[in-house]
C-alpha cells in the first residue's frame, strides 16, 4: 500500500535496524540484557534466555532484513545453526551437498549425523549431471556453498534453487563467504540462507555466532525450537557484539573487495605464480556467472604461489600485516594455508587432483591499505627467494 515504508538499501538497514528494547533512558545503542530469566508476563513476552532475549531479537531483525527474509534465528557459531537445521531431518533422509563444502560441515554430517541415519552424496554442482542426480534422487535437503571454500568455486544458486523446488526439497546456501551485501541466495529461490556471523557479519574476529533466514515459517519454527530444545542460542553480550558488527558491513565489504581485486590483479601479473583464484577476475572459470549473483567479489582470494611445501611455510611465517590463522572476514587481513590445516587429513593425491596443492595459500584480504598489503607480500617472497638462493647456490637467480 502507499503508506508502506520505502524499503531501504541494505547499507542502510544496516546501520538503523536492530535497536528496539532503547528503554526509557533514551539510549541510542541498545543495552547487553545479560540476564538469564525475566518476570513472568512481560510486555516482551520473554522467560528464559535460551529461548529468546532482546538482543537476540535486535540481531535477528537485522540480519532477516539483510538477507530479504521474513525470519532470521539467531545460534551460537556457524556450527550451531548448522547442526539447528540438519538434527531437523530424519533417519534415511538423504542431503545432496556440493563436494567442496566447509571441513567443519563435513565433519558434522560424516562424524556425527550419520551415525543417526543420515545420508550425504557428495557432488560437484558446477556440472549440469549433478543437476541432474537433484531430479533423479529427490533429495530431502541440497546443501551448498557459493564461493566454496578453498577454492572459491562460484555455484548457479537460481539454478539448483529450480531443480531442488522441481524436486520437492529445501535448497540451503551457506552464505559465509559472501555476506548479505555480496549475494542474498534467498532472492535467487534458496529456502535458507545460514552464515557464520563469527566471519564478514561480524567482521572484528572477536566472537563466535550463526544465523538461519527464511521466508519458511514452517522452517523458522524449526529453527526456534532448535534454539531453545538443543541449547544453542547465543549469549547475550556476543549477539550485542555482532548486532555492533553488523553496522559496519556495507563499507566493510566494499573495502573487502576492492582490496581484493587489487591484490588478485596484482598476484595474476607476478613472475612466477601459478594460479590466481578470485570470482571477479575473467579468468576465473565462473566469472560471468559470479558477476550476475554476486555484488563484488568478497574479500578470499587463493593463489598457489608455485612454491615447495617448505617454501610455503617460510613464506607465511614471514608475512607480518597476514595473520598466519585460521578464520576469515575481519577487518585484519589473514592467510591460511589449506594442505596444512583445513584439508590435512585429506590424502595428497586426493588433495592435488581437486586443487589443494602444497603451494596454495588463502588470503582472507583486510580493510588496511592495500599497498601495505602488498609490500608485506613482496617482502615474504623476497625472504623466501633469498634463502633459496643462499642454499643452492647453482640455482641462484642473476
Ligand atoms: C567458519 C564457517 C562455518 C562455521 O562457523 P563457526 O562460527 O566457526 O562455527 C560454517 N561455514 C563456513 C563456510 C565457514 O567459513
Amino acid at each position: 500500500m502507499s503508506k508502506q515504508k520505502p524499503q531501504r538499501r541494505p547499507e542502510t538497514r544496516a546501520v538503523h535496524d536492530g535497536l528496539d528494547f532503547r528503554d526509557q533512558t533514551g539510549a541510542v545503542v541498545p543495552p547487553i540484557y545479560a540476564t538469564s530469566t525475566f518476570l513472568n508476563g512481560n510486555r516482551g513476552g520473554f522467560d528464559y534466555t535460551r529461548s529468546g532475549n532482546p538482543n537476540f531479537n535486535n540481531l535477528e531483525a537485522v540480519l532477516a532484513g539483510l538477507d530479504e527474509a521474513e525470519f532470521a534465528t539467531s545460534f551460537s557459531s556457524g556450527v550451531a545453526a548448522i547442526t539447528a537445521v540438519v538434527s531437523s531431518l530424519k533417519l534415511g533422509d538423504l542431503i545432496i551437498a556440493e563436494e567442496n563444502i566447509y571441513g567443519c560441515t563435513f565433519r558434522l554430517f560424516h562424524q556425527v549425523f550419520e551415525k543417526f541415519g543420515l545420508r550425504v552424496l557428495y557432488l560437484d554442482l558446477t556440472q549440469p549431471s549433478s543437476l541432474d542426480k537433484i531430479t533423479f534422487m529427490q533429495p530431502e535437503m541440497v546443501w551448498l556453498e557459493s564461493p566454496t571454500n578453498p577454492l572459491l568455486k562460484v555455484i548457479d544458486i537460481a539454478a539448483v534453487a529450480e531443480r531442488t523446488r522441481q524436486a520437492g526439497a529445501t535448497l540451503l546456501v551457506d552464505n559465509t563467504f559472501s555476506s548479505p551485501l555480496v549475494q542474498q541466495p534467498l532472492t535467487l529461490g534458496a529456502d535458507l540462507c545460514l552464515s557464520s556471523t563469527t566471519k564478514y557479519v561480524n567482521g572484528h574476529s572477536d566472537c563466535l555466532g550463526g544465523v538461519v533466514c527464511t521466508n519458511d515459517e514452517r522452517w523458522a519454527q524449526k529453527m526456534v525450537f532448535a534454539q531453545k530444545a538443543l541449547g544453542l542460542n547465543p549469549s547475550p553480550f556476543d549477539a550485542w557484539l555482532i548486532t555492533r558488527g553488523v553496522k559496519t558491513l556495507g563499507a566493510r565489504m566494499e573495502r573487502h573487495a576492492k582490496n581484493a581485486l587489487q591484490l588478485a590483479r596484482y598476484l595474476e601479473n607476478k613472475p612466477g605464480t601459478r594460479r590466481v583464484r578470485y570470482p571477479f577476475l575473467p579468468s576465473h572459470p565462473q566469472y560471468q556467472l559470479a558477476r550476475r549473483q554476486m555484488r563484488s567479489g568478497s574479500g578470499i582470494l587463493t593463489v598457489d604461489l608455485g612454491l615447495s611445501l617448505k617454501e610455503t611455510r617460510k613464506f607465511l611465517q614471514r608475512l607480518q600485516l597476514f595473520a598466519f590463522a585460521e578464520s576469515l572476514g575481519g577487518v585484519e587481513s589473514l592467510v591460511c594455508h589449506p594442505a596444512s590445516m583445513t584439508h590435512a587429513s585429506v590424502p595428497k593425491e586426493v588433495r592435488e587432483r581437486v586443487g589443494v596443492t602444497d603451494g596454495l595459500v588463502r588470503f582472507s584480504v583486510g580493510i588496511e591499505h592495500v599497498d601495505d598489503l602488498i609490500e608485506d607480500i613482496e617482502n615474504a617472497m623476497e625472504g623466501v627467494k633469498h634463502e633459496k638462493s643462499a642454499c643452492i647456490p647453482s640455482l641462484a637467480r642473476s
